[in-house]
């Protein structure tokens, strides 16, 4: 490991420079130690290192060079004291939940959630007697008022999926802060080039590096992000024992992502603006969910907790589903896939996918309509992304 790093450098330096691992063997980029256990030179040795008594590693579901780099660098990017590396985003949620929370506590979640994320706290982590209630993210008298004694996490996602509402960072940690709670921000949207909720007052941050950190679509993956007792000691003690870590192949290709993060999510910004306004300006579009968009309803809290507005635009056509589907199936160029955080832009209708199996009621209290479109914006000249979608437009 090259040791020297400074936490002060600018974010473009922290993705390209921090906690590069490095081996004897000097190697300029990092190469990737695709081992599952590590053998010592003696019995003695082996008794000093699994005692913790020496350093080393063992085996890598408990700790791996590559899948610790890449943790290290995540965490000097958002700002914390430690991060554990999960299989996947929805793993990282699972193990914050199963490694702090115990039988008889209690969530309050914002009601935008990931349908995979509310599926998990109402499917599984219910059954084990931790129930969770929600609240409209941007209300915070509705989350002061959802704080039960037994409440233990507040867990927001902000920006939203699919429709860009906001909730304030600041304000509803200083509601955990005084209602003796955590608060948990998932950060996949923006990724820590964009927004940094634990310097904004947040405990913990939760990726899905399978989006933006990745940045190409190759591989599912996830991350922890909080304090040396809570995440370094809770959360590492129940990766280790319980298992859904990170695959050291996934951590250099999220390690090498984080390199070009901050370059990646400004043109993803770029494009994504540029799309906005123009799809504002279209005759057959009635409204536009853009943080960016003066006419967004928390632009101005979007300008203030946040450096750039992010990759993704959803949009309502006037024609309903009709015209969601006439335009989605118009596209030659952008993909029809649910996935985000792409080089290639993305196209979606939330209704009959990724909010799908929720109730039509549920659907329509959280607003999304059958004429809503989501456009995870990618890094193709935004001429073409406009020429793909205007055929489908007319
Ligand atoms: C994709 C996603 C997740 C889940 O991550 P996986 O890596 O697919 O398990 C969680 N939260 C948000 C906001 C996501 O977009």
């Amino acid at each position: 490991m090259n040791e020297f790093f400074d936490p002060d450098w600018g974010y473009s330096t922290l993705g390209v420079r921090a906690a590069e691992p490095r081996t004897e063997n000097r190697e300029h980029s990092a190469s990737v130690s695709l081992t599952s256990s590590y053998v010592f030179s003696s019995a003695a040795e082996a008794e000093a290192v699994f005692k913790g008594e020496a350093p080393g590693y063992i085996y890598s579901r408990f700790t791996n060079p590559t899948v610790e780099a890449f943790e290290r660098r995540l965490a000097a990017l958002e700002g914390g004291q430690s991060c554990v590396a999960t299989a996947s985003g929805m793993a990282a949620v699972l193990s914050l939940c199963l490694a702090l929370l115990k039988q008889g506590d209690h969530i309050v979640a914002s009601n935008g959630l990931f349908g995979s994320t509310i599926n998990l706290f109402n499917n599984v982590i219910a059954r084990f007697g931790v129930a969770t209630s929600y609240v409209p993210m941007a209300d915070l008298a509705a989350w002061e008022a959802a704080i039960r004694p037994n409440t233990r996490l507040l867990f927001v996602e902000t920006p939203s999926n699919p429709l860009c509402e906001l909730a304030d960072i600041a304000a509803l940690a200083g509601i955990a802060r005084r209602r003796g709670v955590w608060l948990c921000v998932d950060n996949c949207f923006l990724t820590p080039v964009l927004q940094q909720p634990l310097r904004l007052g947040a405990d913990f941050v939760i990726h899905s590096a399978t989006k933006y950190i990745d940045g190409q679509g190759r591989c599912v993956g996830g991350a922890i992000v909080g304090d040396a007792e809570r995440v370094g000691k809770d959360v590492f003690g129940f990766m280790r024992t319980a298992g859904p870590c990170m695959s050291p192949f996934n951590a250099w290709v999220f390690l090498k992502g984080l390199e070009t993060l901050s370059v990646r999510m400004n043109a993803h910004c770029a494009n994504a603006q540029a799309l906005a306004e123009w799809l504002d300006e279209q005759p057959a579009v009635e409204r536009v969910h853009y943080p960016g968009l003066a006419s967004h309803p928390q632009h101005v809290l979007a300008q203030r907790q946040q450096s750039g507005f992010g990759g993704i635009v959803s949009f309502e056509l006037s024609g309903g589903r009709a015209a969601a589907w006439k335009l989605i199936d118009s596209t030659r160029m952008v993909s029809i896939t649910a996935n985000l955080g792409d080089t290639r832009t993305t196209i979606t209708h939330p209704a009959t996918t990724t909010h799908g199996r929720i109730t039509p009621e549920a659907r329509a209290a959280a607003g999304i309509g059958e004429g809503l479109v989501r456009v995870a914006v990618g890094l193709e000249d935004v001429a073409d992304i406009k020429a793909d979608l205007a055929r489908g437009l007319t």
